[in-house]
């Protein structure tokens, strides 16, 4: 079973439309994309998504914080599974399937992880 996603993903909209972050560089004045996953400023094109798909999407190091927070800590013991686990084994599955939705993208992740979470 896959840990509840939606509160990760309403704060990184949120977050996302924070009225006191300065909109990126790279996107102003408009046109320009933004390919540093780790720059804190805001994009609009990430909360508008590319072609419907995307938009307000946490990144790794976000959504593995966050699985680490919500997973079973008997599963993580379990299976050894760090921080740093989590968050590279989400970026293997993007690399490999860039065109997987988010939810898959996390399910995929888990799976090379450890055996599935109980229910
Ligand atoms: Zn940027």
């Amino acid at each position: 079973m896959l840990p509840d996603l939606r509160p990760l993903k309403l704060a990184t909209a949120s977050r996302l439309l924070d009225p006191s972050k300065r909109i990126c560089q790279y996107e102003v004045p408009g046109g320009g994309v933004c390919r540093d996953e780790n720059c804190e400023d805001a994009h609009l094109s990430r909360i508008a998504g590319h072609g419907g798909r995307g938009g307000a999407e946490p990144t790794d190091p976000e959504t593995a914080e966050y699985l680490l927070n919500a997973l079973p800590s008997k599963w993580l013991a379990d299976n050894n599974v760090s921080l740093p686990k989590v968050s590279s084994a989400i970026r293997q599955v993007r690399l490999k399937n860039p065109q997987m939705g988010f939810e898959e993208r996390v399910a995929h992740a888990l799976a090379a992880l450890g055996p599935s979470l109980p229910p």
